[in-house]
């Protein structure tokens, strides 16, 4: 494994990029594994990605793995020369592997990686009903894994303030899938919230102090898991809502963990060992909440 990583670069191609908490977490890999490699950010707009990615077929490149995000996700695939099964179905790309035949090969890491942190707090969602608000990137890698679980759920709602984009969203993914138990709804009171075993949101709000929450109280119970794909604040107006109801409630951050072990997995053929992946962790919490 260090004779693949040798002075490699990895990546995150976006725009525009902000503070993001990517280079922390895999640069504390590289760092912990003692390969020398760095992660660094590749801000860009949609009509650079071709040039960017052409060049990366240079075998003198030092580049051999990226990370993509919004918004990118899709327009990537294009320019890929193939896409693993799971990325094929869901239709975005957040991971991209270019092998050592410099062919760039798209996955994406989002859906398993936000399944492994359901996994972790407990959650088997064969049989339930999932309610999910926003119909955006996010949505679109979550609807997919419940689509090809073995075990599905019951049912699973989703509702976006753009109707059509989750329309389109459903048919798109249903024309490769089974997503016959996947129903787009009118309003929020549609997503039969107060009978849900997990509440999602995939929306941006709550990231913002002022931000109301979507959700009123009465509808959240004690039976269920609120899910906040949102990590910055730690506990958003829904989740401090969800707690008081004494439900089980949780924010993203650990999705955006377990994508970025996936990711760094497929770069380096390897399973990270459990301590290296405990300092990535610890590394993206203290960047995250400044601790
Ligand atoms: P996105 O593509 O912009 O999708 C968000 C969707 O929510 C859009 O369709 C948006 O509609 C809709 N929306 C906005 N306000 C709404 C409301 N009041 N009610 C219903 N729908 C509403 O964003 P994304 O990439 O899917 O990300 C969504 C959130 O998840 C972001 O906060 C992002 O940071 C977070 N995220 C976290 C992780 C993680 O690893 N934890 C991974 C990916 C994303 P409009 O476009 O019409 O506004």
């Amino acid at each position: 494994m260090m004779d693949h990583f040798a002075k490699a670069t990895y990546g995150l191609i976006g725009y525009p990029l902000g503070h993001s908490l990517s280079p922390v977490m895999h640069n504390t890999a590289f760092k912990a594994l003692d390969v020398e490699a760095e992660y660094v950010l590749f801000p860009m707009k949609k009509e650079e990605i071709e040039g960017f990615l052409k060049e990366l077929k240079d075998k003198d490149s030092p580049i051999f793995g990226l990370n993509v995000t919004v918004p990118h996700k899709e327009n990537v695939i294009p320019f890929l020369d193939a896409l693993d099964p799971f990325a094929t179905k869901v239709g975005a790309v957040n991971t991209v592997v270019i092998d050592k035949n410099r062919r760039l090969v798209g996955f994406n890491t989002d859906g398993p990686g936000f399944l492994a942190h359901l996994t972790e707090v407990g959650f088997d969602a064969a049989g339930k009903r999932i309610a999910i608000l926003g119909a955006g990137g996010a949505a679109r890698a979550i609807v997919s894994v419940f689509c090809l679980l073995g075990s599905r759920p019951d049912s699973v709602r989703i509702y976006d303030v753009d109707k059509d984009k989750a329309v389109a969203l459903v048919q798109d993914v249903g024309s490769r899938v089974d997503a016959s138990h996947v129903q787009v709804v009118n309003s929020i009171d549609d997503l039969n919230i107060e009978i849900a075993d997990l509440l999602i949101n995939a929306t941006p709000i709550g990231m913002k102090a002022a931000d109301p929450s979507l959700v009123s109280e009465e509808l959240l119970h004690s039976n269920m898991l609120v899910y906040d794909l949102v990590y910055n604040p730690p506990e958003t107006p829904l989740l401090k809502m969800a707690k008081a109801k004494g439900a089980k409630s949780v924010n993203g951050l650990k999705m955006l963990f377990y994508q970025g072990v996936l990711a760094f997995q497929h770069w380096a053929e390897i399973q990270l060992p459990e301590p290296v992946k405990a300092r990535m962790w610890e590394e993206l919490e203290k960047a995250c909440y400044k601790k």
